[in-house]
């Protein structure tokens, strides 16, 4: 069992911001920012490659919920999901990281040329 799953099972304990049926909102372990949450659907999904448009409009009103109950949905946040081996993936359960409560820096994401691909 993925370890986003034992969270959902409280097989390993969370620091829980919001629960619903379908998904769980709780504080990343390790925070890149002042406010950084995990979203996660309860249901094991491997990466937003595989989830369906219908959870994905769930899990959009709920990361509204989330956000508003944290209050940064004035002051701005982002909303990231890394996937696979160049997003950087390391847990291989799809989650939704929101950063926020600062001002967010923004920049090159790779030592790649950025006009290089197409
Ligand atoms: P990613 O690199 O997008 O797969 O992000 C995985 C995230 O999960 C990282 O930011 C980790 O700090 C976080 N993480 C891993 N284990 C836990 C845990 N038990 N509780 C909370 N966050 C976790």
């Amino acid at each position: 069992m993925c370890i986003f799953c034992k969270l959902v099972n409280k097989e390993i304990p969370s620091n829980t911001i919001l629960e619903s049926d379908e998904f769980l909102a709780f504080h990343d372990i390790n925070p890149k920012a002042p406010v950084h949450i995990l979203v996660i659907p309860k249901v094991h999904i491997d990466s937003f490659n595989e989830v369906s448009p219908q959870l994905m409009a769930k899990m959009t009103t709920f990361i509204h919920d989330v956000v508003k109950e944290v209050k940064i949905e004035k002051s701005g946040y982002r909303v990231i999901t890394n996937v696979g081996e160049n997003g950087g993936q390391e847990v291989g359960h799809l989650h939704f990281h929101i950063l926020g409560g600062a001002r967010l820096k923004w920049g090159h994401f790779s030592d790649a040329d950025p006009q290089g691909h197409f």
